[in-house]
């Protein structure tokens, strides 16, 4: 079976919601192309045993194969009430991309993410930190997304089991962009990148990675917002101007 039969088997049973395969007696692989990630974890009888599977996202993987992958995507629940498939939005080599939780009413109608009130607060925080540190990029220069691509009822917090099932297309977006950093916007996206469950209040302003590329944490744009969170403000730029340094200088 070639790399591509198998990707296409590893997708399928991703797509029932196995995260996980054990196979018994299994020879030890290594992978010297490194171009390979291990992806199974081995049964507990079987420990010394190392199995080497193809990373799911293939060769040479674009944006434009992943959206074609997702297609009028009907693999959880949230397909159901959506208008349209919110993939992502932004040059496709930004050196710096921000992750969302999910599309809200106006994304939704207009197929593209952070495009009502949290989006246009995100705008100005990009554009107006930028300038104000003399750094010459405006929202375009970047990637922006969301951990699940369609709009989840009332703007209900995504189920664990839909951001697992769009979470692989959110991975497979990272990998292909191969950004300098990521801005992780919110618990939903910081719990769907890091696997941590803390309150962003405890993470944000610090740097996590995801995979090898460095990832910072920071306040939603919709808790921002509220006007009872106000001090928040002050903390989301100052983090937003440590990552616009760090990507950009
Ligand atoms: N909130 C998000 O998390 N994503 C969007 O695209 C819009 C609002």
């Amino acid at each position: 079976m070639d790399a591509e039969k198998l990707r296409q088997y590893l997708t399928f049973y991703q797509d029932l919601g196995f995260t996980t395969l054990y196979r018994r007696n299994a020879i030890q692989e290594s992978d010297e192309r490194g171009d390979v990630t291990p992806a199974v974890e081995t049964a507990p009888e079987n420990r010394s045993t190392l199995i080497v599977l193809p990373s799911l996202a293939p060769e040479g993987d674009t944006l434009e194969r992943i959206r074609a992958d997702i297609g009028d995507c009907k693999r959880c629940r949230l397909h159901e009430r959506r208008h349209s498939i919110v993939f992502g939005s932004g040059n496709p080599q930004a050196r710096l991309v921000f992750v969302g939780e999910g599309p809200g009413a106006d994304e939704d109608a207009q197929g593209l993410p952070f495009v009502g009130r949290a989006g246009q607060l995100l705008t100005q925080m990009i554009e107006g930190t930028a300038k104000r540190e003399g750094i010459p990029i405006l929202r375009r220069d970047v990637y922006i997304c969301n951990v699940v691509k369609c709009r989840p009822p009332e703007n209900r917090t995504p189920e664990p089991d839909e951001m697992e099932i769009c979470g692989q297309f959110l991975f497979r977006q990272l990998s292909a962009i191969r950004p300098k950093a990521i801005c992780a916007l919110g618990a939903t996206a910081a719990r769907a990148l890091l696997g941590r469950k803390e309150g962003v209040t405890r993470m944000r302003g610090n740097w996590f990675k995801w995979r090898d590329v460095p990832l910072m944490v920071t306040y939603h744009p919709s808790y921002l917002l509220r006007p009872y969170n106000q001090n928040a403000k002050h903390e989301a730029w100052d983090d937003l101007k440590k990552v616009l340094h760090f990507v950009y200088d």
